[in-house]
C-alpha cells in the first residue's frame, strides 16, 4: 500500500484516511472499486458519475453495493440477469441501462473478457472474473460465501490471479460458525417436530429484502406446505426467475403455517400480535431469526444453539451465514493463491488493515510450505 497509481486522473492507489478535520471532501470512488487496466467499477454508485467510468458492474442486490443508485442513473449496468431483474422493478432504472450477463460465460465487454461466477451469497450474487488484453486476470469477488465446489470452476482451473478483491467481512480466526447445510439441516429438525409436538404451531421465517431463502424454502419443502410471503417479498421473490418461488409462495397467510416475515417483526411482542390474527388455527409460534455471526450468537456448531422463550413463542437465532468464514475463506485464498490482495470490507482503519496483511502473509507462507511439502513427496 502507499504507492500512487492514477485511474482516469485524481484517484491515488491508497486507502483513503479517516478522521481528517476540516470541510468534508467530495466523496470520491476509492481504487478498490476501480479495475485498473479498464473505466470499469464495482459496486459504486454513491460516487455519482464517476469521470472516466464507462461500465458500472453490480455484484448483488443488497444496499451497502447499489447504494446511490436510482432511476435517474445513465450508464450502463452489468450484471446478473436477476440483480438486472430486482434494479428494474425496485429502482426503476430504465432497461436501456441494463446489462444481464450470463453465468460461467467470458463476454466480451469493451475488449476485457468478463465473466460471472455464482457467490454464494444471496440470490443473484455474482463475481467477477476480468481478464484484460494485456494478460492481467483479476478477480473481484462482491459479498461471497467461499465454498470447495468453486475450485472446480472452469474459469478459475488454472487461472493465475494478479488481484483479488476479497470480501473480507469475516477475516479473524475468531469468526467460524457451521456449514449452511448443517444450519439448515437443525432448522428443518426443529420445525418437523415442533409440527409433530404440536399440530397448531405457526413457523414463522425472519427475512431482509433478499437472502437467506434457502433456510424458509428447505423448511417448507420438508413441511411439504407453501410460504407465505408479504406483498413487498413477494414482488422480490419473483424476480428470481425460480421454479420454486413460482410453485410455493402464497400471499395467503390462511393457506400455510410457514410465514416469512422482516427481521424487525420478529420480536415477542410483534410475533405475539401476529398470531393473536391466526388463532385459532394456531395457538404458539416457532421463530427463526438467520443472522450472520454476531457475539450474542457465536455458536461454531448448531449443537450450541438454545432458543429463546416467552410463554408459547419460541425465538431460534441461527448461525446462517452468507460470508466465509475465516477457515473458508483462508482456503478459497489458499486455492487461487492470487498475487496480490485488496479487502473490499472492514478496510477503513490502517489497524485492521495491518491485521489482514499479517494474515495474508501467513496464508501465503503455509500455502507455499504445502505446495513445496506435496512436491518434495
Ligand atoms: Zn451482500
Amino acid at each position: 500500500m502507499g504507492r500512487t497509481r492514477n485511474w482516469n486522473g485524481g484517484a491515488t492507489f491508497s486507502y483513503p484516511r479517516g478522521g481528517s478535520q476540516g470541510a468534508p471532501a467530495a466523496k470520491q470512488c476509492p481504487f478498490y472499486k476501480k479495475i485498473p487496466g479498464t473505466t470499469f467499477v464495482v459496486d459504486a454508485f454513491r460516487y455519482g458519475t464517476i469521470p472516466g467510468c464507462t461500465a458500472y458492474f453490480l455484484s448483488h442486490f443488497h444496499y451497502d453495493h447499489y447504494q446511490g443508485l436510482s432511476k435517474h442513473f445513465r450508464h450502463a449496468i452489468y450484471s446478473s440477469k436477476v440483480t438486472c431483474n430486482l434494479v428494474k422493478k425496485k429502482i426503476r432504472v430504465a432497461d436501456r441501462y441494463l446489462h444481464p450477463l450470463p453465468l460461467n460465460t467470458p463476454c466480451d465487454v469493451e475488449g476485457v473478457q468478463v465473466t460471472l461466477l455464482e457467490a454464494n451469497h444471496c440470490p443473484g450474487a455474482v463475481m467477477f472474473l476480468f481478464q484484460l488484453p494485456d494478460g492481467k486476470n483479476l478477480l473481484h469477488t462482491g459479498d461471497f460465501r467461499a465454498d470447495t465446489s468453486m475450485e472446480c470452476y472452469p474459469a478459475l482451473t488454472g487461472c493465475k490471479v494478479h488481484t483479488l478483491y476479497l470480501d473480507t467481512t469475516y477475516c479473524n480466526p475468531a469468526y467460524s460458525f457451521p456449514a449452511q447445510m448443517e444450519v439448515i439441516d437443525f432448522a428443518v429438525g426443529v420445525a418437523v417436530e415442533a409440527v409433530q409436538h404440536n399440530p397448531k404451531t405457526l413457523i414463522v421465517c425472519g427475512s431482509y429484502t433478499i437472502g437467506k431463502e434457502r433456510v424458509f424454502f428447505a423448511i417448507a419443502e420438508a413441511l411439504g406446505c407453501k410460504v407465505c410471503a408479504t406483498r413487498d417479498k413477494k414482488n422480490t421473490l419473483d424476480c428470481l426467475d425460480s421454479d420454486q418461488v413460482k410453485r410455493l409462495v402464497t400471499l395467503n397467510g390462511r393457506e400455510t403455517r410457514l410465514h416469512v416475515l422482516p427481521m424487525k417483526d420478529l420480536k415477542f411482542n410483534s410475533l405475539k400480535s401476529y398470531l393473536e390474527g391466526y388463532r385459532p388455527q394456531y395457538d404458539s409460534v416457532l421463530a427463526f431469526e438467520p443472522t450472520g455471526w454476531t457475539h450474542n450468537n457465536s455458536v461454531s456448531t448448531v449443537a450450541n444453539i438454545r432458543p429463546k422463550r416467552h410463554g408459547n413463542i419460541t425465538v431460534y437465532g441461527i448461525p446462517y451465514s452468507e460470508h466465509s468464514s475465516y477457515t473458508e475463506m483462508k482456503r478459497f485464498v489458499q486455492f487461487l493463491q492470487p498475487a496480490k490482495i485488496l479487502p473490499t470490507v472492514n478496510n477503513g482503519s490502517p489497524k485492521s488493515r495491518h491485521a489482514m496483511e499479517q494474515i495474508f502473509q501467513q496464508w501465503d507462507s503455509e500455502g507455499k510450505q504445502q505446495s513445496l511439502a506435496s512436491w518434495v513427496k
